[in-house]
């Protein structure tokens, strides 16, 4: 087993996080205070041809892998770059991206792909409701088949994106009798008649991202726009995205890990008490080294599962494995690195205790904790939970 990175992979990830420390990471207050998604790092995101990553070249993209996405974003997490925003940018290229890339027609690629790839247009994933969160097979929302069209009808739910995206990768009942079978995906453009973006949404953390409602009432969407079968919504397109939101989505808060080992590892050395700086104290120390566990581990499983993708394997489990332990490192990792920065760490000015406040969505987005345990669970015990 080699776990170099190649030369290229390493020029990569060092570009990145070049870019992230000069012009991103000094903004990331800002970012934060202005609760909304910063269009100047979109117009350099354009400008480095980073919005089409995972898009093959032929459609204007980069035609990267996933392994390799995961090293860029996660670049810019340990660089300091806010998740909010690193959250917005991993959407685009991966949920909203990759139903067209790997399930779209050749004339839906053509369309849509060299104006994703380019960052003309930004895109988001919709599948959760008001009522339908965990159980999202239990799709409300509903498109009935009308001549050449699909008529819209329901309102999804914390769509992240959704008051900035041109275009949304939908998920709606097409037939409700058929259950999970009965449902369906769809590229829905923003200038659709009947689509609409609700509020946005005031959260505690990832406030570089913008978060909504979408409203669906009556829109109009052509046949042609439905991605695969009829049916193969949830089973087909959704499945695919569960495993890329599960992995590479969550790499910026591996990201996040590596930057509060550094913070909390650079404050304390520099903070003196007793005589001595704090970093010579075993209960700082014991709290900087879990701070490096988690991070290690949270990377090495990253990369696990992106490079499993990358080897078209399934990797469900890998990716549940993932991000259930990234929510639950998260949360330590800020905690710690808080508590080295003692009253600093509550201050803004310290940057730290931002990765409290964004740690949260880690273990609630793109499947609970509880969710993702019971997956690992069943995967362990070949057996179902009661209320799963
Ligand atoms: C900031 C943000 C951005 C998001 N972005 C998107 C997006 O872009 N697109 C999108 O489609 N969705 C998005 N989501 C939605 C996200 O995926 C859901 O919030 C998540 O799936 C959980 O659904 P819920 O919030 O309805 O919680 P619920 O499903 O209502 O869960 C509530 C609690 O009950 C637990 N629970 C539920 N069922 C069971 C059970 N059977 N057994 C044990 N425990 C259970 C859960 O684990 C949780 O603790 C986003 C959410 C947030 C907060």
């Amino acid at each position: 087993m080699d776990y170099t990175l190649t030369d290229e992979q390493r020029m990569l990830h060092d570009t990145v996080f070049k870019f992230t420390k000069n012009e991103w990471e000094p903004r990331t207050i800002e970012i934060d205070e202005s609760d909304s998604f910063p269009w100047w790092l979109w117009e350099r995101l354009r400008q480095l041809d980073w919005c089409g990553l995972l898009i093959p070249e032929e459609y204007g993209g980069s035609g990267m892998g996933v392994l390799d996405t995961a090293i860029m974003m996660e670049a810019a997490g340990h660089a300091g770059a806010d998740t909010g925003s690193i959250l917005a940018w991993g959407v685009h290229l991966t949920i909203g991206t990759i139903p067209i890339v790997l399930c779209g027609t050749e004339e839906q690629k053509a369309k849509y792909l060299p104006k994703i790839a380019t960052g003309e247009y930004i895109t988001c994933f919709c599948l959760t409701e008001p009522n339908i969160g965990s159980d999202a097979v239990n799709v409300q929302c509903s498109a009935v088949r009308k001549g050449d069209h699909y008529v819209l009808n329901g309102t999804k739910m914390f769509i992240t994106n959704g008051p900035i995206a041109d275009l949304a990768i939908v998920i709606a009942a097409t037939d409700k009798s058929k259950g999970v079978r009965g449902v369906s995906a769809f590229i829905v453009e923003k200038n659709f008649p009947g689509f609409s973006v609700g509020k946005k949404l005031n959260k505690i953390g990832q406030r570089g991202s913008e978060t909504s409602e979408i409203i669906f009432d009556n829109c109009m969407v052509p046949v042609e726009n439905r991605l695969l079968n009829e049916g193969d919504g949830f089973t087909k397109v959704g499945a695919i995205n569960l495993e890329y939101e599960r992995s590479i989505l969550s790499a910026g808060w591996t990201g996040m890990l590596g930057y509060n080992l550094d913070l909390a590892t650079a404050y304390a050395h520099q903070r003196t008490q007793f005589g001595h700086p704090i970093v010579k104290y075993p209960q700082i120390r014991e709290m900087l080294v879990r701070m490096k566990m988690n991070y290690d581990i949270s990377k090495l499983l990253l990369y696990r599962a992106a490079w499993m993708k990358d080897q078209g394997l399934p990797a469900a489990l890998e990716a549940s494995l993932y991000k259930a332990f990234t929510a639950q490192a998260c949360m330590q990792s800020a905690i710690d690195g808080m508590q080295v920065h003692g009253g600093y760490g509550l201050m803004q000015e310290y940057k730290i205790e931002r990765s409290l406040r964004d740690a949260k969505l880690c273990s609630v987005g793109a499947g609970t904790d509880q969710v993702l345990y019971e997956i690992i669970a069943r995967a362990i015990t070949g057996t179902r939970s009661l209320t799963l």
